[in-house]
């Protein structure tokens, strides 16, 4: 039976959704894009083949990303991307509605909280739950939340990152800050363009974060071949960037980053603090991959940083944890309709 599985966890983020399936694990990770005509508005693709047409689609194809700081921006489309992951997710075969468990922001109001339960109902569930993602994502990266002991989660998304104190279960506070990986690719972008008179694409932007990026100055640099589009002349043409352009390039983004951290730990008490001192921050989110980011963190607070397992993989093994346990954590953590 548990092969057939009827249950599933989605972390919905502004970058990527995930889907989780108890006894399987990981079984989907596709951008959170969906391809629309304009103007009739119908959809012509969702996820990876998406992420794909974009910046390379004709004038009367959009992409779009239905959400936005992990809230959904468009109802319609969030409902219908939800279907095709959900169908993806279970194979064409099953006939079974699922239940799912899904991740939210901490601060989400109880009308977005209901948009959402409501979007995954219409997109085939049987019933939906949801979850706050600092939660998840403690209990994705192996921390026992129910210990009256002080941890501090940071979550860098694509869209956002969050900040959250959490003690026995529960948010004791939580900020976040609209400055994560997006903002880092168009940083690098709007560098390069600037210092070069080169146009890039996001995906380029990215590339150059991932395989060159750091958070720290480096001494020996990493370096990579750029391709774009000259300013001036309107033709193509490459060139090699380094690490310590990049680390100049994002530094603004960095800090304001950090400014998030550090201010959630001015305004932790002082027994948590202690416990924090002592646990370390623990980080989670694919920009938390940000080479040194720990370090940085580190540098620039006191505390130490330590980067979970899986970082891009917290939040929805956390909802796939909580599903399988799902009647212990009902009572507790997890809002229903
Ligand atoms: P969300 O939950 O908002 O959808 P994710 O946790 O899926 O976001 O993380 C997506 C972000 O992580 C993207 O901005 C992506 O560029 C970034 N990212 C992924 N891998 C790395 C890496 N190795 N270094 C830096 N950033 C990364
Ligand atoms: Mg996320």
């Amino acid at each position: 039976m548990s092969f057939f599985s009827t249950k599933l966890g989605i972390d919905l983020g502004t970058a990527n959704t995930k889907v989780f399936v108890p006894g399987k694990g990981v079984v989907l990770k596709e951008p959170s894009v969906v391809a629309m005509s304009e103007p009739e508005r119908k959809i012509l693709a969702v996820g990876e083949e998406a992420k794909n047409m974009v910046g390379k689609t004709p004038e009367n194809i959009v992409a779009y990303r239905p959400m936005k700081d992990g809230v959904i921006a468009d109802y319609r489309v969030t409902e219908a991307m939800l279907r095709y992951f959900i169908h993806k997710a279970l194979g064409r075969w099953n006939i079974w509605k699922p239940e799912i468990l899904l991740s939210v922001p901490a601060a989400i109001t109880s009308t977005e909280r209901r948009a959402v339960i409501e979007a995954a109902i219409k997109a085939g569930a049987k019933n939906a739950y949801v979850v706050k993602e600092p939660i998840l994502a403690a209990i994705g990266a192996g921390i026992p939340i129910h210990e009256p002991v002080g941890r501090m989660v940071v979550d860098i998304g694509g869209g956002t990152t969050d900040v959250a104190v959490i003690s026995l279960g529960g948010i004791v506070s939580s900020t976040s800050v609209k400055c994560a990986g997006n903002r880092i690719d168009y940083a690098i972008a709007d560098y390069v363009k600037k210092t070069y008179n080169l146009a890039i694409g996001d995906k380029m932007a990215e590339d150059i974060k991932i395989q060159i990026g750091s958070a720290l100055p480096l001494q020996e640099e990493f370096a990579m071949e750029i391709k774009g589009r000259d300013f001036v002349t309107g033709l193509p043409r490459a060139m090699e960037m380094k690490t310590n352009e990049v680390v100049k390039a994002i530094g603004r983004e960095l800090r304001e980053m950090i400014k998030a951290i550090k201010e959630a730990l001015q305004e932790t008490p002082p027994e948590l603090a202690s416990d924090i001192i002592e646990k370390g921050i623990i980080m989670t989110g694919g920009s938390s991959q940000l080479r040194n980011l720990p370090e940085l963190v580190l540098r620039r607070t006191g505390v130490t940083a330590k980067l979970a397992k899986d970082p891009l993989f917290c939040v929805v093994r956390g909802t796939g944890i909580t599903l399988e346990h799902l009647d212990a954590y009902k009572k507790a953590i997890v809002s229903k309709r």
